[in-house]
C-alpha cells in the first residue's frame, strides 16, 4: 500500500493519497491517460488545489497518467503506445507505457479499490448509430450495469440540463483497457467518464469535477457527516 501523501511513479507522475479519519472503501481517480483529453486533468488539479479529502476510507488521485502525452496534447507520447491499450502491462518491456501499466496494475492489486474512475474526452458526440462515439457517456464494461452508473447519470443530468449536455450510460468493453483489466483483476466498479470536446473547456472541466464528486459521494468515500 502507498503511504498517505504524494508518491511518484516517475518524477512527473504523481499519486496523491489521502486517508480519511473513518474507515471505508478506497477510490482511485485518474485522468490524462490520453494526453489530448485535458478536462479531467484540470478537474483533478482543481479538486486537489481546493483540498479535496475523503471522509471515509482512502482516496487516490492521479491527475496526469501519461505526462509526456499530456505535454504534447496528443493521445500518446510522441512515438509512443496508447497507454490505455497496454494493460496489464509488463515490468520488463522496453516501452515505458507497458512498464507503467504494470506499475498501475500492481498498485490496484495492492490497494484493492472499490471504485476506479478514468476521465476521458471524446471528439464524437454520442450517437447510438455510430460506434464508437462517447461524448457524453459513462462507459462500463460488465454486462450488468453497476447501479452507481444510473444514479450518477441522474444526478449529472439534473445539473446539466441542456439537452446536448445530458449523459447516457454506454456498455463498451475493451479487453486491454485499464478499466476492463482492473475490473477483471480486483472486481471493483470501473468507469470511464467521457465528456464531449465540442463544449467549452471550462464547461467540460465543470462536468468532470461534478462527476468525480458525485461518484465519491455515492461510493461513500466522501460522505457528509450525519446530523
Ligand atoms: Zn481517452
Amino acid at each position: 500500500m502507498l503511504p498517505a501523501g504524494v508518491s511518484h511513479f516517475t518524477p512527473t507522475l504523481a499519486l496523491h493519497v489521502f486517508d480519511a479519519p473513518e474507515p471505508g472503501p478506497t477510490a482511485l481517480v485518474q485522468a490524462g491517460i490520453h494526453g489530448d483529453e485535458i478536462a479531467g486533468v484540470h478537474a483533478l488539479a482543481e479538486l486537489l488545489e481546493e483540498g479535496i479529502r475523503p471522509s471515509h476510507g482512502r482516496l487516490i488521485v492521479v491527475p496526469v497518467m501519461n505526462p509526456p502525452a499530456y505535454r504534447a496534447r496528443e493521445r500518446t507520447r510522441v512515438g509512443g503506445l496508447d497507454l490505455n491499450r497496454c494493460f496489464p502491462g509488463d515490468a520488463t518491456a522496453p516501452e515505458p507505457e507497458r512498464r507503467l501499466a504494470r506499475m498501475f496494475m500492481d498498485l490496484v492489486l495492492s490497494e484493492r479499490p472499490a471504485l476506479v474512475v478514468t476521465l476521458h474526452e471524446s471528439r464524437k458526440r454520442y450517437d447510438p448509430a455510430v460506434t464508437p462515439s462517447f461524448g457524453q457517456t459513462i462507459v462500463y464494461g460488465v454486462e450488468n450495469r453497476p447501479p452507481i452508473v444510473d444514479r450518477t447519470i441522474a444526478a449529472l443530468n439534473a445539473r446539466f440540463t441542456d439537452g446536448a449536455e445530458q449523459f447516457v450510460p454506454l456498455y463498451y468493453p475493451v479487453a486491454t483497457s485499464s478499466t476492463e483489466v482492473i475490473v477483471g483483476a480486483v472486481d471493483c466498479v470501473g468507469l470511464c467518464i467521457e465528456t464531449w470536446s465540442g463544449f467549452a473547456e471550462a464547461r467540460r472541466i465543470e462536468m468532470q469535477r461534478a462527476t468525480v464528486e458525485i461518484l465519491l459521494d455515492d461510493i461513500g468515500v466522501r460522505r457528509a457527516p450525519r446530523g
